[in-house]
């Protein structure tokens, strides 16, 4: 039977070859072990195999999963990759170390003020609504540029990269390239871009993260 610990064996092999194969190190590449809707059990595994870097997309979810996790593994790195509420910005500011979901006026000036009244806000990923998807999160393409330098220069928050999800159905890699070329000319390093299905293609256009689910825990039931 497949366990996490081989499935994880396979992804950084996986990850090596692609680094390689566009000339970069793959030490440049981090892995997000995406553990959304997996029980503490499955984490528990990828744990024990070294995973220390995990990926949430409910605020709820990770409060509840990952307080006794930590107790075990105080070096464990949480990232919320899934949208945040303004009202939830305080408690997702001491849960999470790095948030990707930055994506409108309205968060960053929450996680600003609460920076003000001594919650420092954890590193943030921009989301970019890089499809111009009605339905999509992530600030629209036509304001991504004033909204970085808002976020960065006006409100002076940790802003690290740009985060995006291709729509879904189509070839990525026109989408991942744009997201590098937006984050190239606002002089940002980190691009969140790459699921389980696509990472390979998203390393080659320069991912910095890669946030990977099921290649990691197997199907969500
Ligand atoms: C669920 C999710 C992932 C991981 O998806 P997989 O297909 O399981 O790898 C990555 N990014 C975001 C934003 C997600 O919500």
């Amino acid at each position: 039977m497949e366990t996490t610990a081989n499935r994880l064996e396979t992804i950084r092999n996986r990850v090596d070859a692609a680094a390689r194969l566009s000339g970069r190190d793959p030490a440049d590449v981090v892995l997000i072990a995406v553990s959304k809707t997996f029980p503490a059990e499955n984490v528990a595994d990828a744990l024990e195999a070294g995973c220390r870097i995990f990926g949430e997309n409910r605020v709820q979810e990770a409060e509840a999963k990952w307080p006794p996790l930590r107790n075990v593994y105080d070096d464990v790195e949480l990232h919320l990759i899934g949208p945040l509420q303004s009202n939830k910005a305080e408690t997702a500011a001491a849960t999470f170390d790095v948030i990707h979901s930055l994506d409108r006026p309205k968060l960053a000036e929450t996680l600003a003020r609460l920076r003000d009244m001594g919650t420092p806000p954890p590193r943030l990923f921009i989301q970019v609504n890089i499809g111009d998807e009605p339905q999509k999160s992530g600030v629209e393409l036509q304001d991504a540029a004033t909204f970085i330098q808002t976020c960065r220069d006006r409100l002076e928050l940790p802003v690290v990269g740009l985060m995006c999800i291709p729509p879904a159905g189509e070839p990525p890699s026109p989408y991942f390239a744009l997201l590098a070329k937006i984050a190239r000319d606002e002089g940002l390093a980190g691009l969140s871009m790459g699921m389980s299905a696509d990472f390979e293609m998203a390393i080659g256009l320069g991912a910095t993260h890669i946030r990977l689910g099921e290649a990691v825990f197997g199907a969500r039931g």
